[in-house]
């Protein structure tokens, strides 16, 4: 079957840290390269790696067609606007989640496998685990707390307003 919509790839200038760990969460493959990289250097990266550039400067968002500048300074609006110029689904649950922290892909991993890492409460009570393939970070319902189903609830509301 051919994917007629492939999934598109992000590239998050610096000041868009937390919306990189967010699209992340969503699911989506999202570079963050801090401060680094000058502008030039993060459209070169964007073209090679076939990335959107996503920018709070208006200069940097010019450089390139497949760049979007982020209005909002509020990290829901901010997702939504990304979400709804690609025509992505609202963020529903975690099921298609990368890692958060280096945007890794996750895969599943037995209690026996986590119990070095993870807290021994833990281990006996989480029905399930995922664990990034790039860093080692382990996963587990609950790990962002009640918090990020309210996020992903207010950015839901923010694309349904805006439609
Ligand atoms: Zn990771």
């Amino acid at each position: 079957m051919i994917d007629a919509s492939p999934s598109p790839r992000f590239l998050c200038d610096a000041m868009l840290g937390s919306l990189a760990r967010w699209l992340r969460l969503c699911g989506y493959d999202c570079l963050y390269l801090g401060t680094e990289p000058e502008d030039a250097e993060l459209a070169r990266i964007a073209e090679r790696e076939n990335r959107w550039l996503l920018t709070r400067d208006r200069e940097l968002a010019a450089i390139g067609p497949k760049t979007q500048m982020v209005d909002s300074g509020i990290l829901e609006s901010q997702l939504a606007e990304v979400l709804n110029r690609h025509s992505l689904p609202p963020p529903e649950d975690l099921e298609h989640s990368r890692c958060s922290d280096c945007n890794g892909l996750l895969e599943d991993a037995t209690a026996d496998e986590v119990s070095a890492i993870v807290p021994p409460y833990v281990l006996e009570t989480a029905e399930r685990f995922r664990r990034c393939s790039d860093c080692a970070r382990v996963y587990w319902p609950g790990t962002h707390g009640e918090q990020i189903h309210v996020r992903f609830a207010r950015v839901r509301q923010k694309m349904t307003r805006t439609e």
